[in-house]
């Protein structure tokens, strides 16, 4: 059982809400409560150092991630119910894994998104801080219930420039959006790679799921001006990432490639399966080595037409 003696150890990853505050206001809370923070010169520090450091992060004191500037990491099990920075929306607890996609994503002020899989808004809301609200971010969500979550959440965050949308993301119809540039697709998976418990998921369960994914994926790729479209899971299995990336690339190859995400963040270790030509340039996380849940990401860009221009 030590996988989940190991994800039960995780740190606390607070993401702050640059939306509302600033690093520095929350440091400056942090300390002004008895927390210190644990400063490295990320210059001199290698990936594996920092591992370290979070290993050995010692009681009321907190680091900076790495690679992910507004997240801070606290021991396992900290507690933030009660704390008034997180009630207050200035800082959102989010894990590592799941600020990855966004960071690794072209965005930039100004940028057309939409967010396919969005409730309840942990990313929505990154996206949001990631252009500043500027430009415009739809956020759509199928479920009623989780909808209302995002909506809600939208508003406390102040992520203005979201439009959320109680609907089904494959419904959506392509020339009503046809000036988006990027999509993120976060479906519903197997969330093998968070669970404690590593209970097996029926194999008929995972191929269900893949069949959902892969159409969620196919409709995002199909929008005319989309540039980006940022697929990940937070799922073990390659049936949910590696196998539906692949049949995504079979059917959109004279339109899409993937970008080579493994020199994006430094010193990482974990890639796509090596079984797949493509894997090496897909991210996944490992929960007993990178200290957050288990996760994949793939990023796929829209080729350039240099054809055309030749001819
Ligand atoms: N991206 C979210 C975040 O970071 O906070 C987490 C998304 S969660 C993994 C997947 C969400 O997709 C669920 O809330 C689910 O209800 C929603 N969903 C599933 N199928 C959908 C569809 N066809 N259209 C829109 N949303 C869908």
């Amino acid at each position: 059982h030590s996988s989940h003696v190991m994800k039960d150890n995780c740190p606390r990853y607070v993401r702050v809400n640059t939306l509302k505050t600033s690093l520095s206001n929350v440091q400056y809370q942090l300390d002004n409560n008895g927390w210190s923070l644990q400063e490295y010169d990320p210059t001199q520090v290698t990936y594996s150092d920092f591992l370290k450091f979070i290993q050995e992060l010692g009681e009321s004191t907190y680091l900076r991630d790495y690679h992910v500037d507004e997240l801070l990491i606290f021991p396992p099990k900290t507690p933030f119910w009660d704390n008034f920075l997180y009630t207050n929306n200035d800082i959102i607890l989010q894990d590592k894994a799941s600020c990855l996609p966004v960071l690794v994503s072209g965005i930039k002020p100004g940028s057309n998104v939409i967010d396919a899989c969005a409730a309840p808004g942990n990313k929505t809301s990154y996206i949001a801080a990631a252009i500043n609200n500027t430009g415009h971010v739809v956020a759509i969500e199928k479920d009623l219930e989780r909808y209302q979550t995002l909506q809600r959440l939208v508003v406390e965050r102040r992520a203005t420039c979201v439009t959320t949308l109680n609907q089904d993301f494959t419904r959506l119809p392509l020339d009503k959006y046809s000036q988006v540039e990027f999509i993120f697709v976060d479906p519903s998976c197997s969330s093998s790679g968070v669970n404690l418990h590593n209970d097996e998921v029926p194999e008929e369960r995972i191929r269900s799921l893949a069949c959902f994914q892969a159409h969620l994926l196919r409709h995002a790729l199909s929008f005319p001006s989309v540039q980006e479209v940022i697929y990940s899971t937070c799922s073990v299995y390659v049936q949910e990432n590696e196998e539906v990336v692949q049949n995504a690339l079979k059917e959109f190859q004279d339109q899409f490639e993937l970008e080579d995400l493994s020199e994006k963040l430094s010193g990482w270790k974990h890639f796509g399966n090596e079984s797949f030509v493509f894997g090496r340039r897909c991210l996944r996380t490992r929960t007993d080595v990178d200290k957050c849940h288990g996760f994949f990401v793939a990023k796929f860009v829209r080729i350039s037409k240099i054809c055309n221009r030749l001819t």
